[in-house]
């Protein structure tokens, strides 16, 4: 996923820009990028960011330090160099978004067989932005080449185009990914995290609905296409990758953990010593998980933030293992035959867990190790945002092929937690973790905890299926 900013002011935006874009350095670990709109020109600026992060990259950087304008947009890019400038039939614009097309390949060829020309190409594919600003230019006018490229595309994407008029600022057309407007007296904000406008003193003034399109000028905000009702976004922000300071459709990130993990513990009945998260997001489910039994929050596990920031995410998965083992420090004295429920957001690949956390605690002398995710084991890649893309990637997944030899071809047994065949596979699990007991999260549970209406949440990554209900 990556996170994206919009901004019209009254004076220079250039500084809100800066910050409320670094707001959003948890959603991306490739590219920092600025385009400023002053009037006469689009200017841009790109830097990487995956050995450094954003801030420290554009502090220093004179041209960034130069650009000037009343209106930009800023980016902070898990995948794709972005913004890009791009002419198209109905005049220059910048472009920047998030989310993942999944039939890209597909449409880039059949656009080059209809001769368009594409600039940017990586590792044989083409920039996601510059395919939607493609699809975007077969349309009549602006609104008509939206319309057609959420026609074309499977997958989801939010973007915001920055132009002579102002800023478009498009909600993908199922709302999988948030965009929200602000404003601050005269000044006008979108974008992907509201932690971003704490600071800054804007207020929240709208959740952009499912495929709503506003239009940002100086002396406006003007509803281009109202939004549908088929909101389907997507419940992992809710989980793990938002901000805790943020809101998604009204619903505050921290407060959805603490509930869920209030859900985690009603349905516990071990005899444990103490709760503890595993940092982040964790901690959110264990002080909910305390709140609801009584159990004491602990922190047996510290992390070394002076020198490994949360907001500085390594691409590599080698990378980011060996900071899993070098940042977690135990403090053995609270751990020493302890009994402890650990609360963690998800398990993914299982790896940082099982290798590093897991190890560290028993090494430190616990006496029994209860985890607790705070979402249903994870079984379907996901197809609408840049995270992960096969099975063997998915713990429960891996769990499944090494004691079945291959993947099941029906997986329906073991998404229902009441079935003989996942409680197998629980006790496969915990095996290979090497902790006394493992128990997910339910999805009513999970779903409950955000207040949302459940058709309105993508669930797919853990069901399968497109619609919750
Ligand atoms: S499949 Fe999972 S990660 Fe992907 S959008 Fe849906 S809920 Fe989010």
């Amino acid at each position: 996923m990556s996170g994206i900013v919009g901004i019209i002011a009254k004076n220079d935006c250039k500084e809100t820009l800066f910050y409320a874009t670094d707001y959003h350095s948890h959603l991306g670990t490739e590219y920092g990028g600025i385009a400023i709109f002053d009037g006469k020109k689009i200017t841009k600026k790109i830097h990487s960011i995956a050995r450094a992060q954003f801030k420290s990259r554009f502090y220093d950087d004179i041209d960034f330090l130069n650009m000037k304008g009343y209106a930009g947009i800023g980016v902070i890019s898990d995948r794709d160099t972005q913004p890009l400038i791009i002419r198209l039939k109905f005049g220059e614009y910048a472009i920047c978004g998030t989310g993942y097309i999944e039939n890209q390949n597909i449409l880039a060829k059949r656009l080059i067989a209809e001769g368009t020309t594409f600039s940017e190409m990586y590792d044989g594919r083409v920039n996601q932005c510059e395919l939607v600003a493609e699809l975007i230019n077969k349309g009549k006018d602006l609104i008509d080449g939206i319309e057609y490229m959420f026609s074309q595309i499977q997958g989801s994407i939010s973007f915001l185009l920055l132009g002579q008029e102002g800023i478009y600022a498009v909600r993908d057309k199922y709302g999988r990914t948030p965009l929200v407007l602000a404003t601050r007296g005269d000044d006008k904000i979108v974008v992907s995290e509201t932690c971003s406008f704490k600071n800054l003193g804007f207020e929240t003034r709208k959740f952009l609905g499912p495929g709503e399109i506003l239009l940002l000028t100086p002396s406006r905000i003007e509803q281009i296409k109202k939004p549908h009702n088929d909101l389907r976004i997507c419940t992992f922000l809710f989980v793990y990758t938002g901000f805790p300071a943020s809101e998604y459709e009204g619903k505050n990130v921290e407060e959805f953990r603490e509930e869920s993990g209030r859900f985690i513990a009603r349905r516990d009945n071990v005899k444990v010593d103490m709760v503890a998260g595993i940092a982040d997001s964790g901690t959110a489910y264990a002080h909910g998980y305390s709140c609801e039994s009584g159990v004491p929050v602990r922190i047996p596990l510290l992390k070394y933030t002076p020198g490994w920031a949360r907001s500085y995410i390594p691409p590599s998965q080698q990378t980011r293992d060996l900071i899993a083992l070098m940042k977690q420090i135990t403090a053995d004295a609270l751990i020493k035959n302890k009994k402890i429920v650990i609360t963690e957001d998800s398990i993914v690949r299982g790896t940082q867990l099982k290798n590093f956390l897991l190890v560290k605690l028993w090494n430190a002398g616990a006496k029994e190790i209860h985890v607790r995710p705070a979402c249903p084991a994870l079984m379907f890649p996901c197809k609408f945002l840049f995270s992960t893309r096969t099975l063997d990637e998915l713990f429960a997944r891996r769990i499944l092929k090494e004691n079945l030899g291959k993947h099941p071809e029906d997986i329906t047994p073991y998404l229902d937690p009441t079935t003989k065949e996942y409680k197998k596979m629980l006790r496969w699990m915990e095996k290979d973790l090497n902790v006394t007991s493992l128990h997910y999260q339910r999805l009513e549970d999970m779903i409950a905890a955000t207040g949302l209406p459940g058709e309105s949440l993508c669930t797919y990554c853990w069901t399968g299926k497109e619609k919750t209900v």
